[in-house]
C-alpha cells in the first residue's frame, strides 16, 4: 500500500517551518524521523497533504545543558541519545529507556521529540518525560509556549498542539546526585511494543527516606500514567520491604487498563504492579 499523495517541503530554517505550519495548519504534518507518521500514511491510516520535514534543519538538532537541565532538540535522533555519554551521567532514566524504543534501525532516524509527539500509549519516552517531569517547549509564528507532560498529553495519540505548533524541544532536568532511575518493561518478544512498563525516578537520602518519588506507567492508561496514590505513599519513609509492598499494591488501584489481543487489562494491572515492586526492590538494594 502506498501514502495518498502529499506535498514534501524540507525547509532548512526554523522559522521557515512555523511559516509552512502555519500557511498549511491542518493539512500539514511535521516529518520528523518517519519512524511512524510513514508507515500509518503507507496504510492510508493518516492522509496529510502536506509533509513540512525537519530532517534539513540542523538548528533543531541538540543536546544543550540549560537550567540544571538538558534540552533535546526537535531533530535529534534517539540513536544520538543512545550514544550519548552526557545522558548516560546526567539523564540516567532516559539511557535506560533507550534500548528498549524499537530497534536500533529505528533509532536511527526516529527522533527523541517524534517519538513524544506521536503519544502512542505504550511508547517508553513520554513515561520518561512524565517521571521527570519534564519541560515540552512549543514553537509556532506566535512564539513560544512550555507545557509539563499532564498538560502535553490528552489521550492515544493525542497531544496538546495546535495544527501549526511544533514541538521545539523537550527539557529534563539533571538527575539528583543521590537520586535513583529504574526503567522496565514487559514485552511479547524483545525489541516488540511493551505491554506494560515503569519509569521510576526517586530520590533517597542518606537515611535511606524517599525525599522524591515519581511513577510513571505505560499500558495502563490511554496516555502514560502517573501513579500517584504509589508516590504519596512512598515519599518521606525509607523504603522496607513492606512499604515496597504495600505501594506496589496500591499503584495500580483505580486503574483500568485496556484489554487487546496482545494482554487483557487485568493482566496488565498485574504486570505493572510487579514492575513497581521490582523497580522499588532495585532502589532499596542500591541504597542498602
Ligand atoms: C520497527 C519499529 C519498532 C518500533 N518500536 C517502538 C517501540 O518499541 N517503542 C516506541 O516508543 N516506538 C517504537 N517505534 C516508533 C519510533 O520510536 C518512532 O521513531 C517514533 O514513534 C516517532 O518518531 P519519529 O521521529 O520517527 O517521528 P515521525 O514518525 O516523523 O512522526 C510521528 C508523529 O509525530 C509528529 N511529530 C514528529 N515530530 C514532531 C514535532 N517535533 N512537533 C510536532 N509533531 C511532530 C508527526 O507529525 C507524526 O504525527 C518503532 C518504529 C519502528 C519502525
Amino acid at each position: 500500500m502506498k501514502p495518498a499523495p502529499f506535498k514534501l517541503c524540507v525547509p532548512e530554517e526554523e522559522q521557515e517551518i512555523l511559516a509552512l505550519l502555519h500557511e498549511y495548519g491542518s493539512e500539514a504534518r511535521v516529518l520528523a524521523g518517519g519512524q511512524s507518521l510513514v508507515p500509518l500514511m503507507n496504510m492510508r491510516i493518516m492522509q496529510p497533504k502536506v509533509l513540512i520535514s525537519l530532517n534539513r534543519c540542523s538548528a533543531l538538532g541538540y543536546i544543550h545543558e540549560q537550567n540544571d537541565g538538558y534540552a533535546l532538540g526537535a531533530r535529534t535522533r534517539q540513536a544520538e541519545i543512545e550514544d550519548s555519554d552526557l545522558v548516560a551521567t546526567q539523564l540516567p532514566l532516559v539511557s535506560a529507556a533507550m534500548p528498549y524504543v524499537g530497534v536500533r534501525a529505528s533509532r536511527n532516524y526516529g527522533t527523541i521529540c517524534g517519538s513524544l509527539a506521536h503519544a502512542d500509549p505504550l511508547a517508553e519516552l513520554p513515561s520518561v518525560a512524565a517521571a521527570m517531569e519534564a519541560q515540552f517547549e512549543i514553537a509556532s509564528v506566535r512564539g513560544k509556549r512550555e507545557v509539563s507532560s499532564d498538560e502535553f498529553y490528552l489521550s492515544a495519540l493525542s497531544n496538546c498542539l495546535e495544527p501549526d505548533e511544533m514541538l521545539r524541544q523537550v527539557w529534563i532536568p539533571k538527575a539528583l546526585p543521590e537520586s535513583r532511575s529504574v526503567f522496565l518493561e514487559v514485552s511479547n518478544r524483545s525489541h516488540g511494543f511493551a505491554l506494560v512498563g515503569l519509569a521510576l525516578y526517586a530520590s533517597i537520602d542518606a537515611d535511606g527516606i524517599c525525599r522524591k518519588v515519581r511513577l510513571a506507567a505505560m499500558g495502563l492508561s490511554e496516555t502514560t500514567l502517573r501513579l500517584r496514590l504509589a508516590e504519596k505513599l512512598l515519599e518521606g519513609n525509607v523504603l522496607t520491604d513492606e512499604l515496597i509492598e504495600q505501594a506496589s499494591v496500591v499503584s495500580t488501584d483505580a486503574t483500568e487498563p485496556h484489554s487487546d489481543i496482545h494482554a487483557d487489562g487485568k493482566y496488565r494491572r498485574r504486570v505493572a504492579s510487579t514492575l513497581v515492586k521490582r523497580a522499588l526492590q532495585n532502589c532499596s538494594e542500591t541504597v542498602n
